[in-house]
This record gives structure tokens, sequence and C-alpha cells, in this order.
């Protein structure tokens, strides 16, 4: 876990994320609380990394099994027939949120048509605290329960 780092502390400390919708042992997916589209979805590695540079494979996989996951829940729950998916890799001091993570965008009605802006808001603005509990609720009733693995590597 990196100190100060916004995702791991979510990761460790799940009472900061009621709107986490699935997880491996890996990785982590939480819903967007500034979504570009209803449904939009973080995914983030469990073990802390801050671009594609640094990554463990193992890391970038579990991320990537998870997104498949993602996008049949989401697909299921809101009954979306495509989505976007965007990942930031870069390190820059100052960066917002320094800890790798893909984006699923559900391709909806308010999403911007302009790819430099996609991530826009939609006209009615960001979602509450108490609807992204309740979509995570509706996500996670979808799920079958999954079995923790430990992290690290068998010797
Ligand atoms: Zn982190």
């Amino acid at each position: 876990m990196a100190r100060d780092c916004f995702f791991c502390k979510l990761v460790t400390n799940r009472a900061l994320a009621p709107h986490w919708i699935a997880e491996s042992a890996g990785a982590l997916a939480l819903l967007s609380p500034d979504p570009a589209s209803q449904g939009h979805t973080v995914i983030v590695p469990k073990r802390h990394s801050s671009d594609l540079s640094t990554v463990p494979g193992s890391d970038w996989i579990a991320i990537n099994q998870l997104t498949l996951r993602v996008v049949k829940l989401l697909r299921s729950t809101l009954g979306g027939r495509g989505e976007y998916l965007y990942c930031g890799s870069w390190v820059t001091r100052g960066r917002k949120f320094p800890h790798l993570h893909v984006h699923v965008v559900p391709r909806g009605r308010h999403l911007s048509r302009k790819s430099e802006v996609w991530w826009t808001p939609p006209p009615e603005g960001t979602a509450s605290r108490a609807e992204l509990v309740e979509l995570a609720r509706r996500i996670r009733a979808r799920t079958r329960p999954v079995r923790p693995r430990r992290l690290g590597h068998r010797a």
C-alpha cells in the first residue's frame, strides 16, 4: 500500500467504498462517483502500481479478468450493449489518482460524443452517494461469492 494513495485506502478499508461492485483476489471494481454514464466503473489492482510500466503481470491479468466480469454484470443489470474502456497510464508529480486503474464506461445516452472530452458528467450532475450505494447493491446481488485468495507468489 502506498501511503496517501486514495485507491489503496479504498482497497484496504471497504467502509470507505460502499460503491464497490465486484472483486477478485487481485483487483477491485468500484462505481465512479463522477460517472460519464450510469454504471461507469473503475477497476484497480489491490496492490499499488502507478502505471503499466510497473504493474506485475499477475495484477494486470487480474484487472482484465475483473473487467470482463464487470462488463457482463453491467450489461445484465443495466441492459447496455456496449462500453468504452480507458486506461490512463502515466506518472507525473501531482497526478490526482497515481494508482493504475481502468475505466469501463457503458455507452449511454448522456455520454459525450466527443472523444477528447469523453468523461463529461451527465447534465443532471454527478451521482449521489445513496444512488451509488443502491446501484452497487443491485449489481453485487448478481454476483456469486468469490472465495478470497491470499496475495503473493506461491513458492
Ligand atoms: Zn495505491
